[in-house]
Parts: structure tokens; sequence; C-alpha cells
């Protein structure tokens, strides 16, 4: 366990060395790594541009209606952004409009209670393995009574916001806003007309955190976790603060604009595994297929995806297909990062 953890945070810091390596080298000679060379400041906005124009006009799936506020939101909403791990930010589209963060909350709760618990309290208590269930699933925690989930399905992510650390709601809240806001880079807010609709009909969650108390992984009380869940999953986002959240996963867990770090960079391969196993849901399997890439998805329409040492990249579409995912914002980016070789699995001597 020592051995690999070691070994994966130098193989982590190798690339972070390479990428950086590449993104100094665009204004002098061309990068020496035929993946990394596509990493131009051109090369970048004119994918962005690409995918944006063949993509904006697409008019598949439908914003989430189970959470009555969400069917409200503007379904054209589009916008995609990519941060490179020197924090660089490229833009293109809709990059103002705030939408909930909904799912994509559930990585740096994840992320948190990893900081102060240690890297074997969430396998220990919920698991890691995808669940190849929708999202809020209750056959999910009746198969194996709350095990052998992951901390991104609803089951596995309302115990993890019950391990915060804190004495009262305020105290557990304040530090998870904060926290988020810490991956953004700038103070965020809820949307208290999402939060007040969820809250109003969350009954099948609080049925969730009420099995997962009797079944023994949530301590307090279920209720005080699925009302913190329902909050934090209420967090106003627009796709520059996505696009910075994942840059900061990309970069080991650094901010690369204000520098702060906030996760020990030995427990990113963690995270970022959990991600590519269950990050789209019963559909991860697919994405990682497809672009190789550790992703988040929620259903207010925003995704983040990571190329681990070279960027983190978002894009916001409200409209989802049958799992829960945003159509736009998965061909916007699986077009992209393919473009600009940002799979890991894409590695010399493999690289196309
Ligand atoms: N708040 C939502 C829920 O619990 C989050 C789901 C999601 O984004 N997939 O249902």
């Amino acid at each position: 366990m020592q051995y690999s953890r070691k070994f994966f945070s130098l193989f982590f810091a190798g690339m972070l060395a390479v990428a950086s390596a590449s993104c100094s080298a665009e204004n002098e000679a061309p990068a020496a790594s035929p993946v990394d060379s596509k990493l131009t400041e051109k090369n970048i906005n004119a994918e962005l541009k690409k995918a944006y124009d063949k993509y904006k006009g697409l008019k598949e799936g439908a914003n989430a209606d189970y959470i009555p506020a969400l069917d409200k939101v503007d379904s054209n909403i589009f916008g995609i952004v990519l941060v490179t791990v020197d924090g660089k930010v490229y833009t293109v589209g809709d990059i103002e409009s705030e939408v909930s963060i909904q799912s994509i909350s559930k990585v740096f709760t994840m992320a948190k209670v990893t900081e102060e618990k240690g890297i074997d309290a969430l396998p220990k208590n919920v698991g890691v393995d995808a669940t190849g269930q929708v999202f809020n699933s209750i056959y999910a925690i009746e198969q194996n009574q709350g095990h052998e989930m992951n901390p991104l399905v609803n089951a596995g992510a309302i115990t993890t916001t019950s391990m915060v650390q804190g004495k009262s709601y305020n105290e557990i809240w304040n530090k998870i806003l904060g926290y988020y806001s810490d991956f953004a880079g700038r103070d965020l807010t809820v949307l208290e007309d999402i939060y007040k609709s969820e809250a109003a009909t969350n009954q099948r969650n609080q049925a969730i955190a009420h099995l997962m108390y009797a079944y023994g992984h949530i301590e307090g009380d279920p209720l005080q976790a699925t009302d913190i869940y329902t909050r934090q999953c209420s967090v106003g986002v627009n796709t520059k603060d996505l696009g910075m959240m994942a840059a900061t996963l990309a970069n080991a867990g650094t901010n690369p604009v204000t520098g702060k770090s906030l996760v020990n960079p030995e427990d990113m391969p963690e995270i970022l595994a959990v991600m590519a196993t269950a990050g789209l849901y019963d559909d991860a399997g697919k994405w990682l297929y497809k672009t190789g890439l550790p992703a988040k998805s929620g259903v207010g329409g925003g995704i983040i995806a990571v190329s681990p040492g070279k960027f983190g990249i978002a894009a916001i579409s409200p409209p989802l297909d049958a799992a829960g995912n945003s159509v736009r914002a998965q061909k916007a980016i699986a077009d992209i990062s393919a473009a600009l070789g940002g799979n890991p699995y894409e590695a010399a001597p493999y690289g196309k």
C-alpha cells in the first residue's frame, strides 16, 4: 500500500512536470512530445470554438424535471472552459450563467472527507465500486447493505457528507461551502430557489439516508445529512468556476490561479480513480472507453473532466440524456480532449 501510493504520487508529479514544461515551452521551442505539442494556445482556442459551433444547435436531451426548479432553467445555456495546470483560462460561449452544481459537488465533499479522515475512510464506509445502477438507486444499497458503492452515487454521497467533521449544521455547511469556493477561486453561494425546490421534493434521498443509517454507515442525524447534501447540490456555479475546479484536480489538488493547496497530491490518484469508474453513473464505462478522462456530471447540466497534469475542462448545457448526463457537455468535452491529447492512456509509447 505504502509503496503503491508513493509510486503513484511520483508518477503524478512526473506527468505534471511534463505538462508544465510543455505549457511554458509554448512561446519558445516546440514541445518534444507529439501529445503535448497539441496543447498550444492556438489549438486550444480552435478546438473550443469548433466544438462549440458543432454542438450549439444540438437539441437532444431534456432538462431534469424531478427537481421542479431544474425544469425552468434555460436549456440554451452552453459554455465551455478549459484551464491548463499553469492557470491559463480558455473560454467559449456562455461562461457567466450559473446553474446548480448538483452531483459534481460529490467529488469535492469526497476530497474534504479524504483530507479529514484519511484515504481509507471512504472505501471502508461506502466502498469505491461502480454500482451499475442509476445514481439514486435503492436497489444498489440493498444488494450489499450499503457497502460496495462509492461517494459519487446518492447513497454514498449523503453518507460522505455526514462524515464531514463539525459540531453544528452551520460549522459543517460553512466548511463545505468554503472548500468549494477555494476550488473555484471565488466565493460561491447557494441558488435558493433550487435548494427550496429540491428540499421540498427529496423524499427519496431522505429514504436513502435512513437506509444508510439503518445499515450503520451514517452515524449522526440522517435528515441533517440529507439537508446539507441538498444544500451542497444547490451551490451556483458558472462554467468558469467548474473549469477552475477541474483544473485544481488536474493540478494535483492545488488551485492553479490562487496557488492554494486543497488536496494532498498523494490522495489525488484515488479521487480521480473514483471519478473514472463512477463519475458518469451507469454510463461511466462508455465515457471512460471513449475519453479516458476522470469526470463528473450533475443534473444541473454541468460536467467536469480532468486530464491529470495537463488541464481541467468543464461544460454546461442543461439538457440531459437518459443516464442524467448533459448531452452537449459530453460531446464537446470528448471532442476537445481527443483533439488535444487529453486521454491519460494515450501516453507514449501508445501515443496516436
Ligand atoms: N441533488 C441531486 C439528487 O440528489 C443530484 C443528482 C445528480 O446530479 N445526479 O438527486
